[in-house]
């Protein structure tokens, strides 16, 4: 808004263009989302290649738009980043991915994406803590799942952080590896448990000969360093097998299932993969 020479806000000036208009209404509905209830979890499994058994879900934000029907995150977790909404929404996430996540087997860990502004707030480790104690969920079935940009501002409070959730017994995984700026420097401040290779890596590593020579050397790296390996985004079987003989410990991607609503979860805990 804009003040003019009468002491009047004119809220539709030129330079308030349709796109920041258009922000602003999501930023609107969002805050009526998080009132009514109007978020779900979907859930993606993680296929252990060991056993060809789902040995994780990762739970995917979805918003039940009320005209605009299901919302995927990309239209709107960068508007609940920059508006802060995210923190709240982050909350409902956890505690609803540990609530569902608790009447699962025992062996099927819940792993949920956790954003830069979210994670370095200062109430975030009282929320996991609520999270777990509220649903009963055991802590070695959370796995939380950050990028490299976690660590922009201030990386020492950051690996604090990741070593104080570390000893609680959740696990904790570095999302998109790969697509950051300095990737090697932060697996030497802190031991991640699991790393996901970043799909635009597993799209080309049955055709492309770089692409697989990135895909084997980060496999050897995290093997080197004791963490577990998953690939996103595996869609074919030329990709799962190429995946395989590298030595990646897990796959996720269309190729075993789309994310999926949590009533359809259970059947497919079930589900083995055939070879
Ligand atoms: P991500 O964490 O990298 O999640 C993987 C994304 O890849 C998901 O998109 C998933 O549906 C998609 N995907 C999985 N397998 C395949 C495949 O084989 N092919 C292709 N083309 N795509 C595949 P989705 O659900 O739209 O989520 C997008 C991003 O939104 C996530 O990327 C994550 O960064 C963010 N996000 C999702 N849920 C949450 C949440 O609860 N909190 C926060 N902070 N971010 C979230
Ligand atoms: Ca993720
Ligand atoms: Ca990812
Ligand atoms: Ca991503």
């Amino acid at each position: 808004a804009k003040q003019d020479g009468r002491g009047v806000f004119r809220f539709f000036e030129p330079e308030l263009d349709a796109a920041a208009r258009r922000r602003r209404q999501v930023e609107l509905d969002l805050r009526d989302a998080i009132r009514l209830g109007h978020f779900e979890l979907h859930y993606q499994p993680v296929l252990d290649l060991k056993n060809n058994r789902v040995g994780a879900l990762e739970a995917l934000l979805r918003w039940r738009h009320p005209e605009r029907g299901l919302v995927l995150p990309s239209d709107f977790i960068g508007i609940a980043e920059d508006s802060g909404l995210i923190i709240a929404i982050g909350e409902w996430v956890l505690h609803e991915a540990c609530r569902e996540a608790r009447r699962w087997p025992a062996h099927v860990r819940v792993a949920v994406n956790v954003s830069p502004l979210q994670f370095r707030n200062s109430g975030f480790p009282a929320i996991v803590m609520q999270a777990l104690a509220a649903s009963g969920l055991p802590p070695e079935r959370l796995e939380i799942e950050i990028t490299e940009s976690v660590f922009l501002e201030g990386e020492e409070a950051v690996v604090a952080l990741l070593h104080r959730l570390r000893s609680m017994g959740i696990r904790i995984a570095l999302d998109d590896f790969g697509t950051g700026y300095s990737s090697l420097s932060y697996l030497r401040g802190f031991p991640f448990d699991k790393i996901k290779i970043d799909r635009s890596f597993v799209t080309d590593v049955a055709r492309d000969a770089g692409s697989a020579a990135i895909v084997r050397a980060i496999v050897h790296l995290a093997k080197a360093l004791g963490m577990d390996i998953t690939a996103e985004g595996v869609e074919d079987a030329a990709q799962l097998s190429r995946l395989r003989g590298e030595g990646c410990d897990n796959i996720q991607g269309y190729l075993f299932s789309r994310p999926v609503s949590s009533s359809e979860v259970d059947a497919l805990i079930g589900t083995r993969m055939e070879d």
